[in-house]
Formats: structure tokens, sequence, C-alpha cells
């Protein structure tokens, strides 16, 4: 079902990043570091000469609305792997002609968007429709090295250091396959329902909310399979741990990685440390990526079919990310149980060419060890 990687074998190349602390990289056969790659953009993209390798890079990210064959065959035929990331919960504009897909909250309301954050009920059958056909549209009309899932949470604004994360979505198609699923009787109003629940039967609602969102999963999955076997199914996902936000993750956000990991080739975690609330705790980028190499049984070596590459940020948001410390963020994204690393985000970080030199500098020098 999933793709095959190459053996990854480990090669010590302590000090090469020339900053203290450093651990060891992790290296294919033909001595390369997995994978070094760009998020949200196409650096070098119409620049006559410019060359991917070059700079250390061998993948890039972009959305699945940027996507066309020109940019696919440009990255590809520089030698490089070219992913798009897919919006699956999180299409705000389908609530303008379908109010019926907007997540009710507690008080049996629509409820508002956090910081602007509109997700969509994950129970309704037209937009879940939609979503499959686009994403199996993008894959065949796309020779693509895979596809990577993203938003693929609950009605929530989760990116920033104090999230929130309303309980829903209470809807009546909700809580009817709720009853259906879990022969748990509701009462009549989406309010009353939703205090009985959020009481009395917390664990089954997390549990069928966390199946729902894998059985997206699933689906995606398997048109992947029908539609372009060899690439990649992947998922951009909040970074914590089951004790996180006293479990906010599963109980909040409906993301059971475990669950998703029977159909994942590549976990992405975001660690944004800048944007988190992580400043000056680099080490907090690779506790994340240790957790969850513990958690799914991810080591990081041999053939492994799963694999984990976190997206760690190189772009200023929430606080700045200094030119300094990217070799550093680079390597703590390069930890075990990681191969591969990708850096956020190009659009903004493409206009500090400071940064941009030192992020070449840093690829350059783990593309080059052998
Ligand atoms: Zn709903």
């Amino acid at each position: 079902m999933q793709a095959s990687f190459q053996v990854i074998t480990f090669i010590s190349v302590v000090g090469l990043l020339g900053c203290g602390n450093v651990t060891q990289p992790q290296h294919s056969q033909n001595g390369q570091v997995a994978v070094r790659a760009v998020y949200g953009g196409i650096p070098g993209e119409g620049i006559a000469g410019f060359q991917l390798a070059d700079h250390g890079v061998d993948a890039v990210f972009i959305g699945s609305g940027s996507i066309t064959e020109e940019r696919i065959n440009w990255v590809q035929s520089q030698g490089a792997r070219i992913y798009a990331e897919f919006n699956t919960l999180h299409r705000a504009e389908y609530l303008e002609n379908h109010p019926d897909a907007a997540p009710i909250g507690t008080d049996g309301m629509p409820s508002p968007a956090p910081h602007g954050w509109q997700g969509i009920c994950p129970s309704h059958p037209g937009y879940r429709a939609q979503r499959m056909l686009e994403f199996r549209k993008l894959l065949r009309n796309f020779p693509l090295d895979g596809v990577w899932l993203d938003y693929h949470h609950s009605h929530a604004s989760w990116e920033r250091e104090v999230p929130v994360m309303p309980d829903t979505c209470f809807c009546q198609r909700c809580l009817q396959q709720f009853t259906a699923d879990t022969s748990i009787q509701l009462p009549e109003t989406s309010q009353e329902s939703a205090q009985l629940i959020l009481s009395r039967h917390a664990p089954e609602w997390t549990r069928w909310r966390c199946d729902l969102l894998t059985d997206w999963v699933r689906e995606f999955r398997s048109i992947l399979d029908e539609e372009r076997p060899e690439a990649l199914l992947g998922t951009f996902h909040n970074p914590w741990s089951d004790e996180d936000f006293d479990g906010a993750r599963i109980k909040k956000l409906a993301i059971d990685l475990k669950g998703q990991a029977d159909y994942i080739d590549v976990f992405s975690p975001m660690p944004y440390h800048a944007r988190f609330g992580h400043v000056g705790d680099l080490g907090w980028i690779s506790e994340q990526t240790s957790w969850l190499g513990e958690h799914l049984g991810i080591e990081g070596s041999g053939d492994a079919e799963t694999q984990i590459w976190p997206i760690v940020q190189l772009s200023d948001w929430g606080e700045e990310v200094a030119e300094s410390e990217i070799p550093a963020i680079i390597d703590h994204g390069l930890r075990a149980p990681s191969t591969g690393v990708i850096v956020f985000a190009w659009g903004s970080l493409k206009k500090q060419p400071a940064k941009v030199e030192e992020l070449w500098r840093t690829f350059r020098l783990l593309a080059e060890a052998k």
C-alpha cells in the first residue's frame, strides 16, 4: 500500500552545520540527507540558470491550486520532487452556498470562526464528496510526487501560542450519525445534546470524531492508490503530544495519529517554535518529533514504510526568527526519527535574502556531506 523508501543509514557528521550541539543528520545510501525541502513556493523559478541542486534543495511543496504542468516539469527536470499541499477541512468558501455545512457549537448555533479560521462540518456529505473529487482530479491530472493533507482538523485556531478550539460539531447530522454509530441516545436539540455529550459521553464523542477524520484519510489513501500509487501521501499536522494542552490534539482537534498511520506515508508535524511561544527553545522542535516517533513506533532508520519530515519555521511569524538560528533549527528538524526537513515558508522567506543565503549554505553542507 505504501510507497517504499530508500534504506536509511546513519553517518556521523557532527559539527557539519557549524553550530554547537549538532547530532547526526540521516543519510540515504548515496550519502544524501533524505529530504531538504522548501514549502510555499519554488525557489529560483523563472531565473535563468538557477538550479535547485546548487542550493541543496531536493523537494518543494506548493498549494494544490497553484500546481501546473509547467511548474512540475521545471522542478522534476532539475531532479527535485514536487509535492502538493491539499486543504481538507478549511475551505470556508463552501459555506457561501452551503450554510448547512457550518460547524455547530454547544449553543446550537454556527460556531464563530476563531481568529477567522473557518472549519467545515466533517460529516457533510456534499463537502466531503467535493474534496475527494478535487483530490482525485489533482492526482489524475498531474504527475506529482505526492500530496500532503493540510488543515485536517476540527474547526479551530490552533496555530498560535494560545489556541482557541471550540467544541463542535453538534449539527443534527453529526448527532444522528453519532447515535447510529454508538447507540447513545440524545435529546432533541443540539444544545441539550452538546451538554449531555460533554458531561456524560466525552470519551465516546472523542473517539467518534477522531474516527470520522481518520476515515477521510482512509478515503484519500484509496483514491491515491487508484490514481497515482507511486505518489506519497503525507499530512501537515498539529505537533502536540498526547499530553500537551491536556490532550487537545485528540479531544479538540480530532487528530488520531495512530489511526491515520495506517494510511499515511509521511507525517509532517508543524513545530513552529517562534509562532508557538518557544523562542530560545529550539530543542522543543526535536522533542516534538521525538515524541511522535515513539508514539508511532517510527525510528527513522532502516526501510521503514512510514517517515517523519517535520516542517520547521524560518520565516517571521509570531516572533522573528534570526538568521543565526537557521543551522540549529534545521539540525533539530533533522534529528532522529526525522528523515527529512521542510522549511516554512518561501513566500515570506524570499524577501529576506540574508536568511535565504544562510538556508542555502546549510542545505548545501548537508547535501555535500558524505
Ligand atoms: Zn456537523
